[in-house]
């Protein structure tokens, strides 16, 4: 929302660890984001990126795996929104469904129905007026609709990890073609007791698809138990924390 003062994080530490990481930028529009990705950009009000997308964007841009760590509130749903959204327009790939089993493209999991919702909205607007589908899951409502619209086939799908793996069961999802896995709020998942889900997300995308898939992991802290997390699902990470970052 506008009403947030984003210049309080300008003058946050930021620290980058890991090899090679690419330049921070300064501006959406240093970015390398095409021109309809930057006018969703402006249309969404975002005159300059906040320090994580500063620092994360170009990592995801440049197909390197992720460890975002940074408060509630600095901007991490844009951060691997824009460039995955950006990639999937520069490299389209057909969408497959399969016997009404969709393969999204990307995977985004996040660990309440309400956070689902937000990212969900958030890449719709971003996505808007591309050809891009974008399709949600969450638990505690009828499977039926949420399925039917998935079967449609899907670039991106944004899921809470039950409900996921229950479409995974039902054979309506599969991760044949999935290039990205975002896990949201790492550390409240881990919390709420979700990781044994997340897990098997992480086997199935890795049977199929070790060499390709790019992992981003997000999280407010960094406790221990992320840490190992982070080093078991991602390969060759750089590692961005903004300010304090608990653990
Ligand atoms: P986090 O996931 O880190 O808690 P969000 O991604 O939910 O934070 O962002 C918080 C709010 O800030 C959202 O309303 C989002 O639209 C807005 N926002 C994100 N990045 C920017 C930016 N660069 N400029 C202005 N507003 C932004
Ligand atoms: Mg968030």
């Amino acid at each position: 929302t506008s009403g947030i003062n984003f210049d309080k994080f300008d003058h946050i530490a930021v620290k980058v660890t890991g090899e090679n990481p690419p330049k921070p930028i300064v501006s959406f529009d240093t970015a390398g984001l095409r021109k309809y990705v930057l006018d969703n950009i402006t249309k969404s009000g975002y005159k300059k990126p906040t320090p994580i997308q500063k620092h994360a964007i170009p990592i995801i841009m440049n197909g390197r795996d992720l460890m975002g760590c940074a408060q509630t509130g600095s901007g991490k749903t844009a951060t691997f929104l824009l460039p995955i959204i950006n990639i999937l327009l520069q490299e389209p790939k057909e969408l497959i469904v399969t016997n009404t089993c969709a393969q999204p493209q990307v995977i985004i999991i996040s660990p309440t129905r309400e956070l689902t919702l937000q990212i969900f909205n958030e890449a719709r607007k971003f996505a808007y007026g591309s050809i891009l589908k974008i399709a949600v899951a969450y638990g505690g409502t009828a499977v039926r609709y949420q399925g039917d619209n998935i079967s449609k086939g899907c670039h991106i799908l944004v899921a809470t990890p039950g409900r996921l793996i229950d479409f995974v069961n039902r054979r309506r999802v599969s991760f044949e073609s999935t290039r990205f896995v975002v896990l949201d709020e790492a550390d409240r998942m881990l919390d709420l007791g979700f990781m044994p889900d997340v897990e098997k997300v992480m086997e199935h995308s890795t049977m199929v698809q070790s060499g390709e898939r790019q992992t981003l992991m997000f999280s407010a802290t960094f406790p221990e138990d992320i840490q190992q997390l982070a080093g078991r699902f991602l390969k060759d990470y750089l590692f961005v924390a903004v300010g304090i970052v608990g653990g």
